[in-house]
């Protein structure tokens, strides 16, 4: 049979914290042609740690490509017309390999860890005024577990290899996306150690304003520049696949996660906002090419930089640590659902949580509170109290986490959200978008492609000045993609209950 002529293909590694995805989009019309996806495992080895095994993640990452290239030979679809590919992770995840034997030497410690806080808290401590926000100046972060310099800072301290490799010059220090990149370009021969401003930006080694490390950071947490990857825009050529099936092609955009969604949401504009909801749910609002400090608890981050001549774009964002988390640990602690899409018709059995209240906290609370001892709790318990309205408190918690953030949001700007666009993976549950609409009081629009985090990347690896297709620009990209929503009209707008009419908004 002839094989189909779709012109250059792009694709994209999506990293996330539960799961690992590839795949490839039409570069003209960014349409979704095939992918596939990989859970991956989490371990908790004490009470708060969390960690995932970086090795399982690289080979995630191969297995993804494998069965994405041979559903596209299946479908008749030529693998080599995938012309650039791009690279978006779960942000702050800390990790140390050597790069002379290429191995990790201790698991990655994801962002949600909690084995810093005693640390943190003597940082903060230590701080005029204890002062949280001691270092936002450079960082646009306060001092929290959440951030990458902490968590290398444990392992400096605690674990022998690490600090052994660093003495005698064989370490390096990454987040997910340099250690792929720096895998997947060829590793101990010659692999490319970088990172992209976004992910750097929310390592608090980073200054958002010199857009580069940050020398006096450094000294602050004791950590070596040596190690640290080099930093390079969000869009441009890294370094080219050195194995695998797509050997050859050019790794040509990075974007930590939240970043990579606001682009794939076509977030260019000041003002415009997104909110994804994965294993945590940030809100992210574009704020243009001047960082702003928010007075309302919210972080200041890089949003992106797309090319090395082009300038960088700031975003405000809210943090929330647990979201799609609530429904796994009810799943796999609680053991109340057996998979995640069970719980929207576990939660609708009820309607109501029946004055039940979750506050999920499990990893301290982030945004706008910033604190790490806080932790989870389940109140307003009646022996009428079921698993239903256990589940549906689960989902409002989510709704109220959010409300917080667009309050904030709000203030900070003065300009109050007039409606919200939504990703991740709990968008496909339609009863928490409801509540989401009934409580923001907004309109809450989720695209028709859901997988935005994927296609911001893919976007900036296609844009990507000098890659094999150069043709593909973010514009023209976002241009086509809204056409193909308008097109098929299938792009879902949940109404606010003001419009529809239904419920009373509710309140946090
Ligand atoms: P990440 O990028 O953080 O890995 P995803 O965007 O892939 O996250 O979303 C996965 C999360 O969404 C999981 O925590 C899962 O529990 C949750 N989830 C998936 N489907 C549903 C659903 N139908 N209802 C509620 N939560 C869901």
């Amino acid at each position: 049979r002839d094989r189909i002529m779709l012109g250059p293909l792009v694709a994209a590694i999506d990293q996330g914290t539960s799961s690992t995805r590839f795949l490839v989009f039409n570069a003209k019309t960014a349409e979704l042609l095939s992918h596939h996806q990989v859970e991956i495992k989490q371990s908790f080895p004490k009470e708060g740690w969390v960690e995932e095994d970086p090795k399982e993640i690289l080979q995630s990452v191969y297995e993804c490509m494998d069965k994405t290239c041979e559903k596209l030979t299946q479908l008749n679809i030529d693998i080599s017309n995938i012309k650039a590919i791009g690279v978006t992770n779960q942000r702050e995840t800390t990790l140390v390999w050597d790069k002379e034997t290429g191995e990790p030497l201790y698991n990655a410690i994801v962002w949600l860890d909690l084995r810093t806080q005693s640390t943190v808290e003597r940082l903060i401590n230590k701080t005029p005024g204890r002062n949280k926000n001691h270092l936002k100046h450079k960082t646009g972060l306060p001092i929290s577990t959440y951030f990458s310099a902490v968590k290398l800072r444990w392992l400096m301290d605690n674990v022998d290899e690490v600090s052994k490799a660093i003495l005698s010059h064989r370490a390096m220090f990454g987040t997910i996306d340099s250690w792929l990149i720096w895998c997947l370009t060829g590793g101990k021969k010659g692999g490319v150690h970088c990172t992209d401003v976004t992910n750097a930006s929310r390592t608090m080694l980073f200054n958002i304003h010199t857009m580069d490390w940050d020398p006096e950071l450094c000294t602050y947490f004791g950590i070596p520049m040596e190690i640290l990857p080099r930093v390079r825009s969000s869009s441009e050529i890294y370094g080219l696949m050195k194995s695998g099936c797509l050997t050859g092609i050019p790794i040509s955009g990075c974007l930590g996660d939240q970043s990579a969604a606001l682009v794939g949401q076509m977030c260019f504009q000041d003002g415009q906002a997104k909110n994804t909801y994965g294993t945590g749910c940030f809100l992210l609002r574009n704020t243009g090419p001047k960082p702003v400090m928010s007075d309302h608890g919210l972080l200041t981050t890089v949003a992106y930089k797309l090319g090395r001549d082009q300038p960088a774009c700031y975003a405000l964002e809210g943090s929330v640590a647990i979201a799609g988390a609530v429904v796994r640990w009810l799943k796999d602690n609680l053991g109340i659902i057996q998979t995640s899409s069970e719980l929207e018709k576990l939660a609708a059995a009820v309607g109501t949580s029946y004055g039940c209240y979750f506050v999920p906290a499990f990893s301290g609370l982030y945004a706008p509170y910033w604190e790490p001892s806080a932790r989870g709790i389940i109140c307003g318990l009646t022996q009428f109290t079921n698993r239903s309205h256990l589940a549906f408190a689960a989902l409002e918690a989510v709704c109220f986490q959010t409300r917080e953030l667009m309050d904030a949001m709000n203030q900070d700007s003065g300009i109050p959200l007039t409606q919200l666009q939504v990703d991740g993976g709990m968008t496909s549950n339609r009863l928490l978008m409801q509540l989401q609409a009934d409580i923001l009081c907004i309109p809450v629009v989720k695209p028709s492609m859901p997988e935005t985090t994927a296609l911001g990347a893919a976007m900036a690896a296609g844009a990507a000045e000098g890659s094999a297709y150069g043709a593909l620009t973010p514009m023209t990209s976002a241009r086509s993609h809204l056409r193909s929503l308008s097109h098929r009209s299938t792009q879902r707008r949940v109404s606010s209950a003001m419009r529809a009419g239904r419920r009373p908004c509710r309140s946090p």
